[in-house]
């Protein structure tokens, strides 16, 4: 049995919570995901694209002390720098830039802080 299923993680507490690479975050409505995909689907490697900006959502399991990172993409891999280097491209193209490593909207740009 998969422990990053929709079902599991629902029987397992139902906590878990998507985050985006540019800091949108949020609960996930699991019941709302198995009704579209069914108990059977599995959060491992699915990159969802966030609502807010062009980027992706990964998956935590919150139903622990310490949250547990469903995405089991390598940090360093081959993989994890084409898939980072995609969305880089992506968010770049619609306007977000990265500013004291933070990845800024482009609804933000005109404002001045000072
Ligand atoms: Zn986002």
């Amino acid at each position: 049995m998969s422990g990053s299923t929709l079902g599991y993680l629902t029987a397992n507490g139902g906590k878990v919570r998507w985050r985006c690479e540019t800091g949108h975050a949020g609960p996930v409505d699991l019941q709302a995901m198995i009704a579209k995909h069914g108990e059977d689907y599995d959060l491992t490697d699915t990159y969802p694209p966030c609502r807010e900006c062009p980027g992706v959502m990964t998956f935590n399991d919150c139903n622990s002390m310490w949250p547990r990172e469903l995405t089991q993409m390598k940090v360093n891999s081959a993989e994890w720098w084409a898939h980072t280097q995609k969305q880089r491209q992506k968010l770049e193209a619609a306007g977000w830039r990265v500013r004291m490593g933070k990845w800024i909207g482009p609804e933000t740009r005109s404002l001045r802080s000072g």
